[in-house]
């Protein structure tokens, strides 16, 4: 049997472009419904926002990450969309709105220098994540 939890957690970004830490809010939600082997689906439901795995250990490489961003898809092109934000929209499909993250002993089985960061690329907004957790039944 599969047990299905739904979360949803709501953040304000506070720049144009940036990547927020959402390693240990995720960690304590797990923890919270002592899910022991299962699947972690972080899922962002928005057109200019993000989310995705890197190092958390050197902050600078998400500042790296970001940067290059802003150099591949330049925020003034010349675009169609009147909204004049189509910069977030390509890096939010280019980045992909959804994680799948495996939790094993009751951890998310994240590599030593990895971190999940919810992208904002058209702040500062209030978002949401939605976080699906996937408990699998005992072993017997
Ligand atoms: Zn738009």
């Amino acid at each position: 049997m599969v047990m299905v939890m739904m979360k949803e957690m709501t953040l304000h970004t506070a720049e144009h472009f940036e990547f927020v830490d959402i390693t240990e809010h995720l960690r304590k939600l797990v923890h919270q419904d002592g899910v022991q082997e299962g699947i972690c689906v972080v899922y962002v439901p928005h057109t200019t926002a993000a989310v995705t795995i890197n190092e958390n250990a050197d902050p600078s490489v998400k500042d790296d990450i970001l940067s290059k961003f802003i150099e591949l898809v330049p925020w003034k092109e010349n675009y169609t969309h009147v909204e004049g934000n189509s910069a977030a929209h390509v890096l939010s499909t280019i980045v992909g709105v959804s994680e799948t993250i495996p939790i094993h002993n009751g951890e998310l089985m994240l590599g030593r220098w990895q971190g999940i960061y919810f992208c904002e690329f058209d702040g500062p907004r209030t978002r949401q994540v939605v976080i699906t957790l996937l408990e699998g039944g005992k072993q017997h």
